[in-house]
Protein backbone atom coordinates (compact mmCIF):
# COMPACT_ATOMS: atom_id res chain seq x y z
CA UNK A 1 0.00 0.00 0.00
CA UNK A 2 1.08 3.45 -1.00
CA UNK A 3 2.24 5.59 2.13
CA UNK A 4 -0.47 8.49 3.15
CA UNK A 5 0.04 11.65 1.67
CA UNK A 6 0.35 13.27 5.55
CA UNK A 7 0.87 16.86 3.84
CA UNK A 8 -2.20 16.74 2.20
CA UNK A 9 -4.21 15.32 4.66
CA UNK A 10 -3.02 17.89 7.39
CA UNK A 11 -4.30 20.42 5.23
CA UNK A 12 -7.82 19.62 5.86
CA UNK A 13 -7.25 19.92 9.66
CA UNK A 14 -6.61 23.68 10.41
CA UNK A 15 -6.25 22.82 14.49
CA UNK A 16 -3.02 21.01 13.54
CA UNK A 17 -1.13 25.17 12.46
CA UNK A 18 -2.26 26.25 16.16
CA UNK A 19 0.70 27.54 17.98
CA UNK A 20 1.24 27.90 22.01
CA UNK A 21 4.17 30.63 22.34
CA UNK A 22 5.30 30.44 19.08
CA UNK A 23 5.44 26.47 18.84
CA UNK A 24 3.04 24.81 16.42
CA UNK A 25 1.23 22.33 18.33
CA UNK A 26 2.36 18.36 18.51
CA UNK A 27 -1.34 16.31 18.98
CA UNK A 28 -0.58 12.96 20.32
CA UNK A 29 -3.36 12.58 22.42
CA UNK A 30 -5.67 10.59 19.54
CA UNK A 31 -6.74 7.64 21.50
CA UNK A 32 -8.58 9.67 23.65
CA UNK A 33 -10.18 11.99 20.39
CA UNK A 34 -9.18 12.55 17.60
CA UNK A 35 -9.75 16.01 15.40
CA UNK A 36 -12.68 16.71 12.58
CA UNK A 37 -11.05 17.50 9.24
CA UNK A 38 -12.85 20.24 7.37
CA UNK A 39 -15.15 17.85 5.60
CA UNK A 40 -16.82 16.91 8.65
CA UNK A 41 -16.56 20.04 10.34
CA UNK A 42 -19.12 21.39 7.00
CA UNK A 43 -21.04 18.63 7.28
CA UNK A 44 -22.07 19.16 10.41
CA UNK A 45 -22.59 23.07 9.54
CA UNK A 46 -24.04 22.32 6.10
CA UNK A 47 -27.03 20.39 8.45
CA UNK A 48 -27.57 23.17 10.54
CA UNK A 49 -27.34 25.44 7.82
CA UNK A 50 -29.35 24.09 5.39
CA UNK A 51 -31.84 21.38 6.50
CA UNK A 52 -31.98 21.02 10.86
CA UNK A 53 -35.31 19.41 11.62
CA UNK A 54 -36.10 17.01 13.68
CA UNK A 55 -36.34 13.25 12.31
CA UNK A 56 -39.30 11.14 11.96
CA UNK A 57 -42.25 13.26 13.09
CA UNK A 58 -42.71 15.69 10.26
CA UNK A 59 -43.56 15.10 6.73
CA UNK A 60 -42.08 18.83 5.91
CA UNK A 61 -39.41 19.00 3.50
CA UNK A 62 -37.08 20.09 6.23
CA UNK A 63 -37.51 16.95 8.53
CA UNK A 64 -37.49 14.44 5.46
CA UNK A 65 -34.14 15.61 4.22
CA UNK A 66 -33.13 15.16 7.41
CA UNK A 67 -34.78 11.44 8.08
CA UNK A 68 -33.22 10.35 5.29
CA UNK A 69 -29.86 11.71 5.71
CA UNK A 70 -29.55 10.32 9.32
CA UNK A 71 -31.38 6.94 7.72
CA UNK A 72 -28.91 6.31 5.76
CA UNK A 73 -26.58 7.65 7.70
CA UNK A 74 -26.80 4.10 9.75
CA UNK A 75 -26.81 2.10 5.94
CA UNK A 76 -23.10 4.16 5.62
CA UNK A 77 -22.17 3.29 9.42
CA UNK A 78 -22.89 -0.39 8.76
CA UNK A 79 -21.24 -0.79 4.91
CA UNK A 80 -17.80 0.59 7.39
CA UNK A 81 -17.74 -2.52 9.80
CA UNK A 82 -19.30 -5.01 7.36
CA UNK A 83 -22.86 -5.42 8.69
CA UNK A 84 -24.94 -7.11 6.02
CA UNK A 85 -27.70 -6.42 7.99
CA UNK A 86 -27.62 -2.62 7.38
CA UNK A 87 -29.13 -0.17 9.35
CA UNK A 88 -31.16 -2.85 11.38
CA UNK A 89 -27.80 -3.66 12.97
CA UNK A 90 -26.87 -0.29 13.82
CA UNK A 91 -27.88 2.11 16.67
CA UNK A 92 -26.52 5.34 17.18
CA UNK A 93 -25.56 5.78 20.91
CA UNK A 94 -23.73 8.92 22.53
CA UNK A 95 -20.47 7.16 22.96
CA UNK A 96 -18.60 3.63 23.66
CA UNK A 97 -19.50 3.73 27.16
CA UNK A 98 -23.50 4.07 26.73
CA UNK A 99 -22.85 1.16 23.61
CA UNK A 100 -21.64 -1.10 26.46
CA UNK A 101 -24.72 0.08 29.03
CA UNK A 102 -27.23 -1.04 26.60
CA UNK A 103 -26.17 -4.07 26.31
CA UNK A 104 -25.69 -4.72 30.02
CA UNK A 105 -28.62 -3.20 31.17
CA UNK A 106 -31.14 -4.57 28.30
CA UNK A 107 -29.37 -7.92 28.16
CA UNK A 108 -27.41 -8.20 31.50
CA UNK A 109 -29.85 -7.48 33.66
CA UNK A 110 -32.59 -9.48 32.14
CA UNK A 111 -30.51 -12.86 31.17
CA UNK A 112 -27.90 -12.94 34.25
CA UNK A 113 -28.44 -14.12 37.27
CA UNK A 114 -26.59 -16.50 40.34
CA UNK A 115 -23.98 -19.06 38.27
CA UNK A 116 -23.99 -17.40 35.65
CA UNK A 117 -20.42 -15.69 34.13
CA UNK A 118 -19.20 -12.75 32.46
CA UNK A 119 -15.52 -13.35 31.25
CA UNK A 120 -13.87 -9.96 30.81
CA UNK A 121 -9.64 -9.33 29.91
CA UNK A 122 -7.25 -7.24 32.90
CA UNK A 123 -6.82 -4.64 30.02
CA UNK A 124 -10.69 -3.48 30.19
CA UNK A 125 -11.21 0.25 29.77
CA UNK A 126 -13.28 1.00 33.01
CA UNK A 127 -16.32 1.60 30.34
CA UNK A 128 -16.27 -2.25 29.52
CA UNK A 129 -15.00 -3.37 33.45
CA UNK A 130 -17.11 -1.28 35.66
CA UNK A 131 -19.85 -1.55 33.53
CA UNK A 132 -20.22 -5.39 33.50
CA UNK A 133 -19.03 -5.84 37.12
CA UNK A 134 -21.60 -3.35 38.49
CA UNK A 135 -24.49 -5.71 36.16
CA UNK A 136 -22.74 -8.94 38.14
CA UNK A 137 -23.25 -7.03 41.64
CA UNK A 138 -26.82 -6.62 40.65
CA UNK A 139 -27.57 -10.25 39.03
CA UNK A 140 -25.62 -12.49 41.25
CA UNK A 141 -23.75 -13.24 38.32
CA UNK A 142 -19.19 -13.30 38.61
CA UNK A 143 -16.85 -11.67 36.10
CA UNK A 144 -13.61 -13.47 35.48
CA UNK A 145 -10.64 -11.86 34.35
CA UNK A 146 -8.59 -13.42 31.46
CA UNK A 147 -4.59 -12.36 32.69
CA UNK A 148 -2.30 -10.33 30.45
CA UNK A 149 1.21 -12.17 29.81
CA UNK A 150 4.58 -10.72 30.81
CA UNK A 151 4.47 -8.79 27.23
CA UNK A 152 1.10 -7.89 27.65
CA UNK A 153 -1.24 -10.04 25.53
CA UNK A 154 -3.94 -11.93 26.69
CA UNK A 155 -2.75 -15.50 28.00
CA UNK A 156 -5.12 -17.74 25.27
CA UNK A 157 -4.64 -20.70 27.68
CA UNK A 158 -6.06 -19.11 30.46
CA UNK A 159 -8.89 -17.60 28.17
CA UNK A 160 -9.91 -21.05 27.25
CA UNK A 161 -10.21 -22.57 30.68
CA UNK A 162 -11.93 -19.59 31.89
CA UNK A 163 -14.92 -19.38 29.26
CA UNK A 164 -17.14 -22.62 30.39
CA UNK A 165 -20.21 -23.44 29.66
CA UNK A 166 -20.81 -20.95 33.02
CA UNK A 167 -19.61 -18.51 30.59
CA UNK A 168 -22.59 -15.98 28.90
CA UNK A 169 -20.68 -12.99 27.71
CA UNK A 170 -17.24 -12.30 27.24
CA UNK A 171 -16.53 -9.16 26.55
CA UNK A 172 -13.05 -7.68 25.71
CA UNK A 173 -11.15 -4.68 24.24
CA UNK A 174 -9.92 -5.11 20.60
CA UNK A 175 -6.72 -2.68 20.69
CA UNK A 176 -5.98 -1.59 24.17
CA UNK A 177 -5.68 1.76 24.90
CA UNK A 178 -3.18 1.41 27.63
CA UNK A 179 -0.94 -1.59 25.83
CA UNK A 180 -1.27 -1.13 22.28
CA UNK A 181 -2.10 -5.15 22.35
CA UNK A 182 -4.38 -5.98 19.32
CA UNK A 183 -6.68 -8.96 20.37
CA UNK A 184 -7.33 -11.75 18.64
CA UNK A 185 -11.31 -11.00 19.11
CA UNK A 186 -12.09 -13.49 16.65
CA UNK A 187 -10.41 -16.33 18.20
CA UNK A 188 -12.76 -15.08 21.49
CA UNK A 189 -15.61 -15.20 20.02
CA UNK A 190 -15.28 -18.57 18.63
CA UNK A 191 -14.43 -20.04 22.00
CA UNK A 192 -17.61 -18.07 23.31
CA UNK A 193 -19.51 -19.59 21.06
CA UNK A 194 -18.88 -23.26 21.66
CA UNK A 195 -20.38 -22.66 24.81
CA UNK A 196 -23.28 -20.86 23.69
CA UNK A 197 -21.96 -17.38 25.14
CA UNK A 198 -21.78 -13.81 23.35
CA UNK A 199 -19.05 -11.88 22.58
CA UNK A 200 -19.28 -8.08 23.29
CA UNK A 201 -16.28 -6.24 21.17
CA UNK A 202 -15.26 -2.71 22.67
CA UNK A 203 -14.10 -1.81 19.58
CA UNK A 204 -12.94 1.89 20.32
CA UNK A 205 -9.46 1.72 19.53
CA UNK A 206 -9.88 -0.78 16.27
CA UNK A 207 -12.64 0.76 13.95
CA UNK A 208 -10.65 4.20 13.69
CA UNK A 209 -7.45 2.85 13.10
CA UNK A 210 -8.21 -0.67 11.43
CA UNK A 211 -10.58 -2.16 8.66
CA UNK A 212 -12.75 -4.23 10.86
CA UNK A 213 -15.52 -6.77 10.19
CA UNK A 214 -18.17 -7.65 12.82
CA UNK A 215 -18.68 -10.49 10.92
CA UNK A 216 -15.38 -11.91 9.86
CA UNK A 217 -14.85 -11.48 13.87
CA UNK A 218 -18.31 -12.84 14.28
CA UNK A 219 -19.00 -10.19 16.77
CA UNK A 220 -22.61 -10.45 18.49
CA UNK A 221 -22.01 -7.05 19.93
CA UNK A 222 -19.00 -4.28 19.01
CA UNK A 223 -18.82 -0.40 20.32
CA UNK A 224 -17.00 2.32 19.37
CA UNK A 225 -17.01 5.95 19.59
CA UNK A 226 -17.55 8.86 16.69
CA UNK A 227 -14.82 11.05 17.97
CA UNK A 228 -11.69 8.71 18.11
CA UNK A 229 -12.41 8.49 14.62
CA UNK A 230 -12.46 12.27 12.77
CA UNK A 231 -16.07 12.37 13.81
CA UNK A 232 -17.87 14.83 16.49
CA UNK A 233 -18.32 14.44 20.04
CA UNK A 234 -21.36 13.00 21.20
CA UNK A 235 -21.79 9.75 19.13
CA UNK A 236 -21.18 6.26 19.38
CA UNK A 237 -22.34 2.91 18.01
CA UNK A 238 -23.44 0.05 18.92
CA UNK A 239 -23.79 -2.81 16.56
CA UNK A 240 -25.81 -5.98 17.32
CA UNK A 241 -26.93 -9.22 15.05
CA UNK A 242 -30.14 -8.56 14.34
CA UNK A 243 -31.59 -11.78 15.57
CA UNK A 244 -30.38 -10.57 19.03
CA UNK A 245 -31.28 -6.92 19.10
CA UNK A 246 -34.72 -8.53 17.93
CA UNK A 247 -34.82 -10.60 21.17
CA UNK A 248 -34.03 -7.72 23.57
CA UNK A 249 -36.07 -5.67 25.54
CA UNK A 250 -35.27 -1.57 24.80
CA UNK A 251 -32.63 0.17 27.45
CA UNK A 252 -34.82 3.48 27.59
CA UNK A 253 -38.31 4.39 27.12
CA UNK A 254 -39.87 7.52 25.17
CA UNK A 255 -40.84 8.77 22.09
CA UNK A 256 -39.17 7.54 18.53
CA UNK A 257 -38.74 4.13 20.03
CA UNK A 258 -42.57 3.38 19.75
CA UNK A 259 -44.83 1.84 17.22
CA UNK A 260 -48.49 1.90 19.16
CA UNK A 261 -49.05 3.58 23.05
CA UNK A 262 -52.52 2.95 24.96
CA UNK A 263 -52.58 3.84 28.43
CA UNK A 264 -51.99 0.01 29.47
CA UNK A 265 -49.21 -0.73 26.99
CA UNK A 266 -46.69 0.21 24.01
CA UNK A 267 -45.06 -1.74 21.48
CA UNK A 268 -41.59 -1.02 20.08
CA UNK A 269 -40.81 0.64 16.82
CA UNK A 270 -38.43 -1.49 14.08
CA UNK A 271 -34.75 -1.92 14.49
CA UNK A 272 -32.85 0.28 15.18
CA UNK A 273 -35.19 2.84 16.32
CA UNK A 274 -36.63 0.99 18.61
CA UNK A 275 -33.26 1.32 20.65
CA UNK A 276 -33.04 5.15 19.98
CA UNK A 277 -35.52 6.92 22.26
CA UNK A 278 -36.03 10.33 22.37
CA UNK A 279 -34.47 13.04 19.65
CA UNK A 280 -31.56 11.06 18.70
CA UNK A 281 -28.51 12.29 17.24
CA UNK A 282 -28.90 13.30 14.22
CA UNK A 283 -26.12 15.92 13.20
CA UNK A 284 -23.60 13.57 14.52
CA UNK A 285 -24.93 10.78 12.90
CA UNK A 286 -24.73 12.59 9.20
CA UNK A 287 -21.21 13.52 10.38
CA UNK A 288 -19.92 10.08 11.30
CA UNK A 289 -20.98 8.76 7.73
CA UNK A 290 -19.16 11.68 6.30
CA UNK A 291 -16.42 10.65 8.67
CA UNK A 292 -16.55 6.88 7.60
CA UNK A 293 -16.27 8.78 3.60
CA UNK A 294 -12.91 10.34 4.48
CA UNK A 295 -11.61 7.53 6.22
CA UNK A 296 -12.33 5.13 3.30
CA UNK A 297 -10.90 7.82 0.98
CA UNK A 298 -7.22 7.36 2.65
CA UNK A 299 -7.77 3.52 2.93
CA UNK A 300 -7.99 1.96 6.92
CA UNK A 301 -5.11 -0.54 5.61
CA UNK A 302 -3.13 2.98 4.78
CA UNK A 303 -3.68 4.14 7.95
CA UNK A 304 -3.35 0.85 10.11
CA UNK A 305 0.14 0.45 8.38
CA UNK A 306 0.80 4.39 8.99
CA UNK A 307 0.26 4.32 13.11
CA UNK A 308 1.80 1.13 13.05
CA UNK A 309 5.03 2.59 11.48
CA UNK A 310 5.34 5.52 13.82
CA UNK A 311 4.37 3.40 16.88
CA UNK A 312 7.33 1.51 16.23
CA UNK A 313 9.60 4.32 15.31
CA UNK A 314 8.35 5.78 18.72
CA UNK A 315 8.69 2.91 20.53
CA UNK A 316 12.62 2.09 19.39
CA UNK A 317 13.35 6.02 20.12
CA UNK A 318 11.72 5.79 23.50
CA UNK A 319 13.56 2.46 24.48
CA UNK A 320 16.89 3.39 23.28
CA UNK A 321 17.36 4.55 26.96
CA UNK A 322 17.03 2.31 29.94
CA UNK A 323 15.38 4.18 32.16
CA UNK A 324 12.75 4.51 29.85
CA UNK A 325 9.63 0.96 29.83
CA UNK A 326 6.67 1.28 27.01
CA UNK A 327 3.91 -1.12 28.76
CA UNK A 328 2.92 -4.07 26.05
CA UNK A 329 3.88 -5.74 22.86
CA UNK A 330 6.72 -5.34 21.16
CA UNK A 331 7.58 -2.22 18.65
CA UNK A 332 6.71 -4.24 15.80
CA UNK A 333 3.28 -5.44 17.17
CA UNK A 334 1.37 -2.96 18.05
CA UNK A 335 -1.38 -0.68 17.50
CA UNK A 336 -0.87 3.11 16.85
CA UNK A 337 0.09 4.13 20.81
CA UNK A 338 2.96 4.41 23.00
CA UNK A 339 1.87 4.12 27.15
CA UNK A 340 5.19 4.64 28.96
CA UNK A 341 7.12 5.68 32.07
CA UNK A 342 10.61 7.23 32.69
CA UNK A 343 12.28 6.13 35.57
CA UNK A 344 12.70 10.02 37.38
CA UNK A 345 9.89 11.41 35.78
CA UNK A 346 6.26 11.34 37.02
CA UNK A 347 3.74 10.85 34.10
CA UNK A 348 1.88 14.20 35.09
CA UNK A 349 4.99 16.01 35.60
CA UNK A 350 6.14 14.56 31.96
CA UNK A 351 2.85 15.57 30.34
CA UNK A 352 3.37 18.62 31.96
CA UNK A 353 6.71 19.62 30.65
CA UNK A 354 5.66 18.19 27.20
CA UNK A 355 3.10 20.26 26.80
CA UNK A 356 5.87 23.44 27.25
CA UNK A 357 6.84 22.43 24.16
CA UNK A 358 3.79 22.55 22.73
CA UNK A 359 3.35 18.41 22.72
CA UNK A 360 0.07 17.33 23.46
CA UNK A 361 -0.14 14.09 25.12
CA UNK A 362 -1.89 11.75 28.22
CA UNK A 363 -0.67 11.29 31.48
CA UNK A 364 -3.07 9.36 33.94
CA UNK A 365 -4.30 5.66 34.05
CA UNK A 366 -6.15 5.22 30.79
CA UNK A 367 -9.20 4.17 32.58
CA UNK A 368 -7.22 1.25 33.05
CA UNK A 369 -6.47 1.41 36.82
CA UNK A 370 -6.85 -2.37 37.28
CA UNK A 371 -4.34 -2.79 34.48
CA UNK A 372 -2.26 -0.33 36.11
CA UNK A 373 -2.25 -2.17 39.19
CA UNK A 374 -1.08 -5.41 36.94
CA UNK A 375 2.09 -3.48 35.52
CA UNK A 376 2.81 -1.83 38.66
CA UNK A 377 2.05 1.74 37.68
CA UNK A 378 -0.26 3.99 39.21
CA UNK A 379 -0.06 5.85 35.91
CA UNK A 380 1.69 6.42 32.26
CA UNK A 381 1.86 8.56 30.02
CA UNK A 382 0.79 7.92 26.22
CA UNK A 383 1.35 9.23 22.79
CA UNK A 384 -1.13 7.90 20.29
CA UNK A 385 -0.90 8.31 16.62
CA UNK A 386 -3.30 9.23 13.72
CA UNK A 387 -3.22 9.99 10.00
CA UNK A 388 -1.42 13.63 10.16
CA UNK A 389 1.17 12.78 12.74
CA UNK A 390 4.57 12.64 11.55
CA UNK A 391 8.06 10.72 12.15
CA UNK A 392 9.32 14.48 12.60
CA UNK A 393 6.35 14.77 15.75
CA UNK A 394 7.56 11.67 17.01
CA UNK A 395 11.22 13.25 17.20
CA UNK A 396 9.93 16.26 18.64
CA UNK A 397 8.46 14.20 21.37
CA UNK A 398 11.36 11.81 22.09
CA UNK A 399 13.67 15.44 22.74
CA UNK A 400 10.89 17.03 24.72
CA UNK A 401 11.12 13.78 27.43
CA UNK A 402 15.29 14.25 26.96
CA UNK A 403 14.81 17.26 28.02
CA UNK A 404 12.10 16.00 31.10
CA UNK A 405 14.70 13.58 32.08
CA UNK A 406 17.41 16.15 32.49
CA UNK A 407 15.21 18.69 34.65
CA UNK A 408 14.45 15.79 36.85
CA UNK A 409 17.69 13.70 37.01
N1 LIG B 1 -12.91 1.63 25.42
C1 LIG B 1 -11.67 1.98 25.04
C2 LIG B 1 -10.68 0.91 24.70
C3 LIG B 1 -11.32 3.33 24.97
O1 LIG B 1 -10.09 3.67 24.62
C4 LIG B 1 -12.30 4.31 25.29
C5 LIG B 1 -11.94 5.78 25.22
N2 LIG B 1 -10.89 6.16 26.06
C6 LIG B 1 -13.56 3.88 25.67
C7 LIG B 1 -13.83 2.54 25.72
C8 LIG B 1 -14.63 4.84 26.05
O2 LIG B 1 -14.97 5.65 24.99
P1 LIG B 1 -16.00 6.86 25.24
O3 LIG B 1 -15.36 7.73 26.30
O4 LIG B 1 -16.09 7.54 23.93
O5 LIG B 1 -17.27 6.27 25.70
Amino acid sequence: AEPLNVEAIREDFPILQREFDDTQLVYLDNAATTQTPEPVVETIADYYRRYNANVHRGIHQLSQEASIAYEEAHDRVAEFIGASGGREEVIFTKNTTESVNLVAYAWGLEELGPGDEIVLTEMEHHANLVTWQQIAKRTGAECKYIPITDEGRLDMDAARELITDETEMVAAVHVSNTLGTVNPVSELAAIAHDHDAYMFVDAAQSVPNRSVDVEAIDADFLAFSGHKMCGPTGIGVLYGKQHILESMEPYLYGGEMILKVTFEDSKWNELPWKYEAGTPVISQGIALAEACDYLDDIGMDRIERHEARLAEYAYDRLTEHDDVEVYGPPGDDRGGLVAFNVDSVHAHDLSSILNDSAVAIRAGDHCTQPLHDVLGATASARASFYIYNTKTEVDKLVEAVDDARQLFS
